[in-house]
C-alpha cells in the first residue's frame, strides 16, 4: 500500500478471518441486532480517535436520549456538548448535531445508504461513509481505517505500517469476498488489526492468517520512525477542555475570571483557546460579555466581535 509493486504473495482469506471472528468478535453494543443505521454512525462519529472502552457509555446514553436523527437535532447545541462528556475533539459533537439536522430535514430521518450520499452529509468523510454502508446496510464495500491499513501492509507487503494512499481502497476492495460475507469480512478484518495485529505489540501467536510477509521477513523496522503518541497534557487541546468543562457545569453563562482560574499556567494559551472555541461555534459570548456553551449564550456576540473587542483592550 505504499507504492511497493505487488508480487504474487499472502493475500487474506475469508475462511481463516471469518472463523476467527466467529470465535473473537467483541460484543459492542453497536454491533447488536435492532441497533440503527443512525445509531450505527453516531458510534463512528465517536470512535474517530477515541478508544472503544471509552466510548461505549458515551454512546449508550446518547442513543437511549436521542435514538433518531430527529430526536438529536431537536436537541439544543448546549445539550449536545455536555452529553459529549469527556471524548475529546468536541467538534466532532457539532458536527454530529449538524448532521442529524441534514438527516432529519432532507433525508425523512433515515439516513442514506449509498456512499456518495453519506459523503454529503456533514462530519461524514471517506472512512465514516464506507463504515455506515458496510456495517449499517451490508453493502459490500472497503472499509480502511488505521487498523485495516496496519494489517494489510503487514500481511501483503512485510512492511509495519503504511500510510494512507490513493491505492488502499482498490487494494481492500480486492480482497472481500464476492458474496454477502463481505461486510462481516470488513467488520472482522478492523477487528484484528484492534486487538491482535496492534501497533506496538502484534499478538501474532493468536493471528487467524497463516502467510505475513512481516511476520516471515522477522518483522523488519518500518521505514519511518513510529510516530509518537500524542501529548495531551498542557495542549491547547487540553486547555480547550479545561475551558469547556467550567461551562459543561454551569447552566447559566460564567465569567471571563471562572474560566481564567481552570487554565493559570499559560494565559497567552488559555486566551488562544479561548479564540478557538469560539471561532468552531462551541462556545458564545454574551451581549453582556459572558460566555456560554453554544445555544446558551441568548443573544450572542460573534467570535469576529470578541476578537476586535479584545484587540481593543
Ligand atoms: S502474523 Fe502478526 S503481524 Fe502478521 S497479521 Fe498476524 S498479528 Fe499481524
Amino acid at each position: 500500500m505504499t507504492g511497493i509493486v505487488p508480487e504474487p504473495g499472502p493475500g487474506i482469506e475469508p475462511v481463516h478471518l471469518l472463523a476467527w471472528f466467529d470465535e473473537a468478535e467483541r460484543d459492542l453494543p453497536w454491533r447488536k441486532p435492532g441497533v440503527s443505521a443512525w445509531q450505527i454512525l453516531v458510534s463512528e462519529f465517536m470512535l474517530q480517535q477515541t478508544p472503544v472502552n471509552r466510548v461505549e457509555p458515551i454512546w449508550l446514553a446518547w442513543v437511549a436520549r436521542w435514538p433518531t436523527p430527529s430526536a438529536t437535532a431537536a436537541a439544543g447545541s448546549a445539550d449536545v456538548l455536555r452529553a459529549w462528556g469527556k471524548l475529546g475533539y468536541p467538534r466532532r459533537a457539532k458536527r454530529l448535531h449538524e448532521c442529524a439536522v441534514t438527516v432529519s430535514t432532507e433525508h425523512g430521518d433515515e439516513v442514506p445508504s449509498d456512499v456518495d450520499t453519506l459523503l454529503t452529509l456533514p462530519g461524514v468523510g471517506a472512512y465514516t461513509a464506507r463504515a455506515v454502508a458496510c456495517f449499517a446496510y451490508q453493502q459490500r464495500v472497503p472499509v480502511v481505517d488505521t487498523n485495516v491499513r496496519r494489517v494489510v501492509s503487514r500481511v501483503m507487503h512485510g512492511c509495519a505500517e503504511a500510510p494512507a494512499s490513493a491505492r488502499d481502497l482498490d487494494e481492500v476492495a480486492a480482497l472481500l469476498p464476492e458474496d454477502a460475507t463481505a461486510p462481516r469480512f470488513s467488520a472482522a478484518l478492523m477487528e484484528l488489526g484492534a486487538i491482535v495485529c496492534t501497533a506496538r505489540s502484534p499478538k501474532c501467536g493468536l493471528c487467524p492468517l497463516p502467510e505475513c510477509r512481516w511476520r516471515s521477513a522477522g518483522y523488519p523496522a518500518a521505514a519511518a520512525p513510529a510516530r509518537r503518541a500524542q501529548r495531551y497534557a498542557g495542549t491547547d487541546r487540553q486547555a480547550r477542555g479545561r475551558l469547556l468543562d467550567v461551562l459543561r457545569a454551569s447552566i447559566t453563562p460564567v465569567t471571563r475570571a471562572q474560566l481564567d482560574v481552570a487554565w493559570l499556567s499559560d494565559p497567552a494559551q488559555r486566551d488562544r483557546a479561548l479564540d478557538s472555541l469560539l471561532v468552531d461555534g462551541l462556545v458564545e459570548q454574551t451581549a453582556a460579555g459572558l460566555f456560554a456553551l453554544a445555544g446558551e449564550g441568548g443573544q450572542a456576540v460573534s467570535a469576529q466581535a470578541f476578537s476586535q473587542e479584545k484587540r481593543r483592550r
